[in-house]
């Protein structure tokens, strides 16, 4: 997967004074680096600067020639391959590297047939991407997994069809005053505005039988551009294949719920899996999709449910009626995650983790291996700096993960199967899962946003040659949609980091384990549609996105300062004013939520009682009026405001005790009682996490973040509390309200005795 997500501030939400820096300072090249004494700072910057200088372009290329050469998705010979090829570099590299295996559920296609059979002309989709003759890896057609979503349930299902838009929840509230069912039929959904599995999980929540997903052109198609081979875009008979497991309750393996797909490990019975789909699902291109929705009949659709193709798009259900069968083979498939080590120096019991996916659906050149090529740079980077004497403090683990591309399996197993060890020893997870031209991706734990900008003001952007950081806030200044927003990003000292979501490696770090992580990226300025299809491969990348891999270059530049900065650190580099000053604003955007969601119940019961809606609709057209609701209850998030309000205190004694420590060039930096705050700060996101979980979601552990379980790849704030009010489960938003605000108590405990313990190092 590869999820390109922008930040957006929400609209209305006013800044807080405490929020416009404490730091306002201009950064310079010479300026003390955040968690250093002004000596060891000295030190760094010296050897972060040789390792930006290591990363070469002709490296980058060479390896995604070879590992994009072939198909290799899990399970196939290359995918094995390749991770024996990785294994060989990092250990050439200098790395302590080995390769760690699970066995994990993973079906492949066995049957699969979409035909229109009453409502038009006889029609069979053809469920194959051609072969473009100059585009040689096209043709590698033996090799090639057909076009297919993973995990979808067998099934051999016929209905009348139903077009229900991106197939998300309001989608089927629209459907609902058109007085649409779509019961016993088969939902044919868009792609996107949420993850693919949201589609089928919706679909059959109201009764449908079967789902096909197709590649509109106006989202990914024609209407971006000229599509391939002249151009970028996707063609006609392009297919997104992907998984489409039910990721609401936990991700990973089916069959090895929240542990780890090892050898011995005990298994789910394959009927019991739980993260199946409901009803059989299968993607199909435009081409495919065009005459089955050109047989649809009923209502026109409204005008912004109408996508790029030269027809009128209507609802139905019917006449078209479609068969469709899926059946896969339902085989156990090997994982190979590489795993190669520098061992710290004096802190080798603090692990600093960087990672990106290695398999792909085809050929993959663009996701995973643009980014996984940088993670290669980034780790001989390291291993050059070794024999020049460079000595990390803490260890260096890099990750090469399997299964990605099914649902984080390799990740998530082998996070999985080391839990303990990783909550006792992980400082940070950074991951990475592709790679293009344009600004800086900066997402993550927001403990992490003062270092993750720091890192960002030391990169330069190789197109306008100002500073990665520089080039982000500038651009966010243009996208700013209102005054307020433009003025934070102008004065705020520190861009905020977007919340992680759920579409790749750093899924099982932060969300399962509790271990703060980054997300890092470049993006932005290419576009196209090759998106998990035959066409992501090195003809494609090295014709249409970064193909002389400057970008490849600042990203194994970032990465790797990144990686060294918390390696090195005296003090580790968290910090919690910004913290702070984020949680507050998700805070304030819940409530406003829970407000909003008030005003519209109570609105909608007026439109109702004065019969709005009846009398705007035309009676010659269905029109259903909603149901009067009953109006929510004002809840208490006294408890949460509260607690928001402790973290603050709590993160500005902490800011007072690191300037404090800060002062006379950060001698105390050397003191060994920072062994103990830094004991403290590595805890600090596990303390955002509970046992248990998210209601019903008990794989999700963190309580601040969590992919949303109808949006998928989007993260939500405070889920526990956001999801109860968006079901409408006001008691349980209450319930969780108080949860999240003991969590977030405990969390500025912590904060505050890491405050008076570094304190006590500055005296
Ligand atoms: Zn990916």
């Amino acid at each position: 997967m590869n999820t390109t997500m922008r930040r957006v501030l929400p609209a209305g939400v006013l800044l807080a004074a405490a929020s416009l820096a404490p730091l306002n300072a201009h950064m310079t090249a010479e300026e003390t680096l955040y968690g250093y004494s002004a000596e060891s700072s000295r030190i760094e910057r010296q050897w972060e600067e040789k390792m930006r200088a290591i990363p070469d372009a002709k490296n980058l290329r060479a390896y995604m020639e070879r590992l994009s050469a072939r198909p290799h998705n899990v399970g196939s010979d290359y995918d094995r391959d390749n991770a024996e090829w990785i294994l060989a570099k990092f250990k050439e590299f200098g790395l302590d590297a080995h390769i760690e295996t699970f066995s994990v559920l993973f079906p492949t296609p066995k049957e699969r047939l979409v035909e229109l059979v009453e409502g038009g002309p006889h029609f069979t989709a053809k469920l194959q991407e051609p072969v473009v003759t100059e585009d040689r890896t096209s043709g590698q057609t033996e090799e090639q997994l057909p076009t297919y979503n993973a995990y979808s349930i067998d099934g051999n299902v016929t209905g009348p069809l139903v077009y229900v838009n991106y197939g998300v929840p309001e989608d089927y509230d629209v459907l609902e005053r058109h007085g649409i069912s779509v019961k016993g039929a088969i939902v044919i959904a868009r792609y996107g505005h949420s993850w693919r599995g949201i589609k089928p999980l919706v679909g059959a929540e109201h009764g449908a039988v079967g789902c096909l997903i197709y590649s509109d052109p106006r989202d990914d198609g024609y209407s971006g551009g000229p599509v391939f081979p002249k151009g970028p875009w996707r063609p006609r008979d392009g297919v997104q294949r992907g998984s489409v497991q039910d990721s609401a309750v936990f991700m990973g393996d089916p069959l090895t719920p929240g542990y780890g797909a090892t050898a011995d490990a005990k298994r789910v019975p394959l009927k019991e899996a739980q993260s199946l789909t409901k009803i059989p699902v299968l993607p199909i291109s435009y081409a495919d999709a065009q005459p089955l929705l050109e047989a649809i009949g009923g209502p026109a659709a409204p005008r912004d449910w109408r996508g790029g193709l030269p027809i009128t798009y209507r609802l139905g259900p019917g006449p078209a009626k479609v068969h469709l069968k899926v059946i896969s083979n339902w085989g156990m498939k090997m994982l190979y995650d590489v795993i190669g080590k520098i061992p710290g120096s004096s802190e080798p019991e603090q692990w600093i983790l960087r990672g990106n996916h290695h398999d792909a659906w085809v050929n993959g050149a663009e996701d995973p291996v643009s980014g996984m090529v940088t993670v290669l740079e980034e780790a001989r980077s390291m291993g050059e700096l070794l024999k020049q004497g460079w000595k990390p403090k803490r260890t260096i683990i890099y990750c090469a993960w399997d299964g990605e591309e099914p649902g984080l399996l390799g990740s998530t197993e082998w996070v999985e199967t080391h839990v303990d060890e990783l909550r006792a020893h992980a400082v940070m997870y950074v991951n990475s899962d592709s790679n293009s031209r344009g600004f800086l991706e900066l997402e993550g734990s927001h403990t992490l946003e003062h270092f993750m900008n720091d890192v960002a003001r030391d990169i330069q952007d190789p197109e306008t040659k100002l500073s990665a950081w520089k080039r982000a806030q500038l651009r966010e200044i243009a996208n700013a949609t209102s005054s307020e927003e433009r003025r934070e990003l102008r004065e705020r000292h520190d861009l905020r980091l977007d919340m992680l979501g759920g579409g790749s490696d750093h899924a099982p770090f932060i969300n399962f384990a509790g271990i703060a992580s980054l997300g890092i990226g470049y993006g932005g300025e290419d576009h196209g549609g090759i998106y998990h299809s035959i066409y992501d491969d090195f003809y494609w990348y090295t014709h249409f996105s970064d193909y002389d891999f400057v970008y490849g270059r600042a990203l194994s530049q970032t990465g790797g300062t990144a990686v060294m900065r918390m390696a090195d650190a005296d003090l580790l580099p968290f910090q919690f004013t910004d913290f702070a000053d984020d949680v507050k604003l998700y805070l304030r955007e819940v409530e406003k939520f829970a407000n909003q969601q008030r005003d519209e119940i109570q609105e909608r019961n007026t439109k109702i009682l004065e019969g709005t809606f009846e009398a705007s609709a035309d009676p010659r057209e269905t029109w259903v009026t909603p149901k009067k609701e009953e109006l929510p209850p004002h809840l208490n998030f006294a408890p949460l405001d509260n607690a928001v309000e402790a973290v603050t205190r709590s993160a500005s004694d902490y800011q007072k005790a690191f300037e404090r420590a800060n002062a006379n060039g950060g001698a105390a930096f050397s003191s060994v009682l920072l062994r103990d705050v830094n004991e403290l700060l590595m805890q600090s996101e596990r303390k955002l996490t509970t046992p248990e979980g998210l209601p019903g979601r008990f794989w999700y552990k963190h309580q601040l973040y969590a992919p949303g379980a109808y949006t998928g790849y989007a993260a939500k704030a405070i889920p526990a509390v956001r999801e109860s009010l968006e079901q409408k489960k006001w008691k349980e938003a209450e319930q969780a309200a108080a949860r999240v605000a003991q969590v977030l108590e405990n969390e500025a405990a912590l904060i505050a005795d890491a405050a008076g313990k570094l304190s006590a190092a500055a005296k």
